[in-house]
């Protein structure tokens, strides 16, 4: 196992598309770092520069303490699992497991072993036999799996593996990698545009945006699940993680008996403001509060906040999503300068979501 670094990476193509400017992180030995933005972010291009498929303009990449930035593809001791798992079709299950062990002509009975021990582990023993069109999509996703596992590599480098996987199967998927992973206790960065994969998969997660130049960095947060839900860096995390997303509303912050008060700019409705020494530095201005969805709750009228129409419910059985629009400039996320959207002709559509609890009480509200 090793630990990489990740030190002022860089990439522009030779069109001249900035597609990774400024990335720095280490991911700790035995670690599991999901890289995770919507598409373009350069979550690929990352990827494939740690394997050496894709060469750097700035920057080092260190395994361990060694600088592998310039070592070949074969040289790294880095095993890759692609989102299409890259299988030979002419081959049996076992002959792709040991294919990789063959070229680098380990004896053979050696690589009986490992390919036995990684079926064995991996639940194929009785599937051996078969190709890979014989199988199904979730023992072949295990098969790419188990020829990245018998080469005990330092690393795993996974692009989207479980994609191509219907969605029961990737929730099932999810969690055989991640216990795997944490079996084999082999250092991993994974690429996923699914940030429930990533929240639910990293032992941190890396969040990338994509940049127009090479002054700007990537990289916007990397953390824990858990301190990149509660502490989100900037509005852009805040508004990539968590579904359905985190609502956003100008405010203005007015001291009022003794605490701070938010009220929505462009409406009559306010809120009173978490207390907190970082927010009273606001006191006076204008800002964007963030409110996530389950924040909300169902309430007699006289203690609303909200008084809503509901144009939009959505039941998903246990949780219902309440969408509703508000009279206040949509904020748009991805725009740096915080430009205001008035697409929606000045209205922000707002959604709740409201615990099965209080489903009953909306129910009776709604004009169904
Ligand atoms: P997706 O989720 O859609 O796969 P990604 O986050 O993996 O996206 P990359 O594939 O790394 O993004 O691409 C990052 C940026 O670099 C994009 O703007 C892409 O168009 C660009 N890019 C990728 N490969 C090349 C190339 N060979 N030449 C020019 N631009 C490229």
């Amino acid at each position: 196992m090793a630990s990489m670094t990740f030190d002022g990476i860089g990439k522009t193509f030779p069109d001249g598309t900035v597609a990774v400017a400024n990335v720095s992180f280490a991911i700790a030995d035995g670690e599991f770092v999901v890289l995770v933005g919507p598409s373009g972010c350069g979550k690929s291009t990352l990827l494939r520069m740690a394997a050496g498929l894709e060469t750097l303009n700035t920057g080092r990449l260190l395994m361990d303490d060694a600088d592998v930035t310039n070592t070949e593809p074969q040289d790294r001791d880095i095993a890759m699992v692609f989102q299409n798992y890259a299988l030979y079709p002419h081959m049996t299950v076992y002959e792709n497991m040991a294919f990789g062990l063959q070229q680098r002509r380990m004896p053979k009975d050696r690589i009986d072993r490992l390919v036995r021990d990684a079926a064995e582990m991996l639940d194929l023993t009785r599937y051996l036999a078969r190709k890979p069109g014989q199988l199904s999509g979730g023992q072949r996703q295990r098969v790419a799996m188990g020829r990245a596992i018998v080469r005990h590599p330092m690393a795993f480098l996974m692009d989207e593996p479980l994609s191509n996987l219907d969605a029961k199967l990737r929730v099932q998927m999810r969690s055989e990698l991640k216990l795997l992973n944490q079996r084999l206790g082999v250092t991993t960065l994974y690429v996923t545009h699914d940030q429930v994969e990533a929240m639910t998969m990293g032992d941190r997660v890396a969040v990338l945006k994509p940049v127009q130049d090479a002054g700007e960095s990537n990289l916007q947060q990397i953390d824990t699940p858990q301190m990149l839900y509660d502490r989100p860096a900037n509005l852009f995390v805040a508004g990539f993680i968590g579904s359905p997303a985190m609502n956003f509303v100008r405010v203005d912050l007015v001291e009022e008996g003794g605490g701070l008060t938010a009220k929505v700019v462009g409406t009559d409705i306010a809120f009173k403001a978490p207390q907190g020494e970082a927010l009273s530095a606001y006191a006076g201005r204008q800002v964007i509060a963030g409110i996530r969805p389950e924040m909300f709750s169902v309430c007699r009228p006289e203690e609303a906040v909200f008084h809503q129409e509901i144009p939009v419910a959505e039941a998903l059985g246990a949780d219902t999503f309440v969408f509703f629009d508000i009279p206040s400039p949509a904020v748009d996320v991805n725009d740096a300068e915080e430009r205001e959207d008035f697409s929606r002709k000045g209205m922000n559509r707002m959604v709740a979501r409201i615990p099965p609890a209080a489903t009953p009480r909306l129910n009776a509200r709604l004009p169904l």
